[in-house]
């Protein structure tokens, strides 16, 4: 019953993204934390970066701590944010960019790679898909209780929209 209740959460949560969304002149390459709350979710954060970052053949991402971060144009920002919205992805001016998980969603285990996966995405110029097996999904389907993983996956299309747009090699 949790599962399913947590669930829904997360579908609730990742449908209140944009699906306006645009892509960055350039590779964003750093995702700066900015959030101290997020500190002892940062392995998280890092198996949520090295998940694109091995796909390819050099490192299109770097995570960065930095909780006085001066915000400044073509940076990834992953924040915490109060109330119970699951995750968002923003642009602003086309400039700054920020990924916002809800504070209520930083104890959700794999259920948070998820978030910051997806909203990665978004910051990478992918759009929600109709794919139940994508990242890109608007919902999370497919809670695996004996792994205590979600279904949902970095999907080779994703991967060869990034690596088309951004000019970047996929490893074979
Ligand atoms: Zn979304």
């Amino acid at each position: 019953m949790k599962n399913i209740l947590f669930s829904v959460l997360i579908a609730l949560s990742l449908s209140a993204c944009y699906d306006e969304w645009w892509h960055l002149e350039e590779l964003p390459g750093e995702i700066v934390v900015t959030d101290p709350h997020l500190e002892p979710y940062l392995d998280i954060v890092q198996e949520s970066v090295d998940g694109y970052n091995q796909h390819f053949t050099k490192p299109i991402l770097h995570l960065k701590v930095d909780y006085k971060a001066n915000k400044k144009c073509g940076r990834l920002y992953l924040m915490t944010m109060p109330g119970d919205k699951g995750g968002e992805a923003t642009v602003v001016k086309g400039c700054k960019q920020y990924l916002e998980i809800s504070r209520d969603h930083l104890d959700a285990g794999d259920g948070l790679r998820l978030i910051i996966q997806h909203e990665i995405g978004h910051g990478l110029g992918l759009m929600h898909n109709e794919d139940k097996n994508s990242i890109m999904y608007y919902m999370s389907v497919g809670y695996d209780k004996k792994t205590k993983k979600w279904h949902q996956h970095i999907t080779d299309d994703n991967l060869q929209e990034i690596a088309d747009y951004f000019g970047v090699e996929l490893k074979k």
